[in-house]
């Protein structure tokens, strides 16, 4: 299953206890999936993806809009076999403005809303109104690939306006246009985790915040490890160097050339050609602190250097 699966699945379980709430979400479902199918009887369609949402749809209605709705199940063959969940709600004469408590209309068999959008005053009633916007048209990957979620929604209009929602909200989205569509979308993780949360899918967030954090730890895991060669490098070319000096004069002068405290780091430096001066420092006797070790490194250098020049 998805992650964007998963996230659906939570959210379609989760029933705000407001009415307040109840009603922004249900609007956005409607304003989503919902049609006005007018035939012999006018009826109120909604199609949803998942048997949950579908529960809630039912639930909703059933509860803000005072209708009696059924649910049913349809395979559509698209591109491969779908199912597809119907809640429909026969919207009985004189009862035609049932939708006008969401601030919706449903004119020419669409949904749309009503300018003035009350509905939504309310921090809650935004985020609840996002949660039903997600639960029909949105999407998230997995946190262990490329951070993104983003919302699909079919006209200009209402990719403004949840921008808008969600710039109250302090969720400041992208939007671009693709095949006919607008998308909302959200690239940086911190953005996506403070979307979870606030349209309260709290198991998914948890489930991102702790791949986030594997991902982090990893991250700098790495740049140390990095870190750590390149310094190992580091000390490895400065060894070769010293090396080479060391065992010029040795082969010219013999060890007896350097005075007794010089001697003894060269001969360390030979034996240990990986370590650190600060581990050749500890070697000595007395030992020396690493800049005690890379002075007196710095001093054999000279005296080398001098003793070649003279050659
Ligand atoms: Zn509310």
């Amino acid at each position: 299953m998805s992650f964007s699966t998963d996230v659906r699945a939570e959210l379609a379980r989760i029933m705000p206890a407001k009415t307040c709430c109840r009603r922004a979400e249900l609007a956005a479902l409607l304003l989503l999936n919902g049609s006005i199918i007018r035939a012999e009887e006018t009826i109120l369609q909604v199609e949803l993806d998942s048997a949950a949402t579908a529960r809630k749809v039912f639930l909703l209605i059933k509860e803000e809009l005072g209708l009696q709705p059924a649910v049913s199940m349809e395979q559509r063959k698209r591109f491969r076999k779908t199912r597809v969940y119907l809640v429909k709600s026969v919207i009985m004469p004189g009862k035609e403005n049932v939708l006008s408590n969401l601030q919706l209309t449903g004119e020419n068999g669409v949904i749309g809303r009503q300018a003035r959008w009350k509905l939504l005053a309310r921090t809650c009633c935004k985020r609840a109104f996002l949660r039903g916007a997600f639960l029909s048209s949105g999407s998230i990957n997995r946190p262990e690939g490329e951070y993104h979620l983003e919302l699909i929604l079919p006209d200009p209009g209402m990719a403004l306006e949840l921008m808008r929602i969600m710039s109250k909200l302090d969720l400041e989205a992208r939007q671009v246009e693709r095949k006919n569509t607008q998308v909302l979308y959200l690239k940086e993780s911190d953005k996506i985790a403070d979307f979870l949360l606030t349209i309260g899918a709290n198991i998914a967030l948890l489930d991102f915040e702790n791949v986030r954090i594997i991902k982090s730890m990893r991250n700098s895991v790495n740049r140390q490890v990095n870190c750590e060669t390149a310094n190992l490098a580091k000390t490895i070319d400065a060894s070769v160097r010293q090396i080479e000096l060391i065992e010029r004069i040795v082969a010219r002068r013999g060890w007896e050339y350097f005075p007794p405290h010089l001697r003894d780091l060269a001969q360390l430096r030979v034996e240990y050609p990986d370590s650190p001066l600060k581990e050749l420092g500890e070697m000595l006797n007395p030992p020396l602190s690493k800049s005690g070790a890379a002075h007196r490194m710095h001093r054999l250098e000279e005296l080398a250097d001098t003793l070649l020049e003279e050659f």
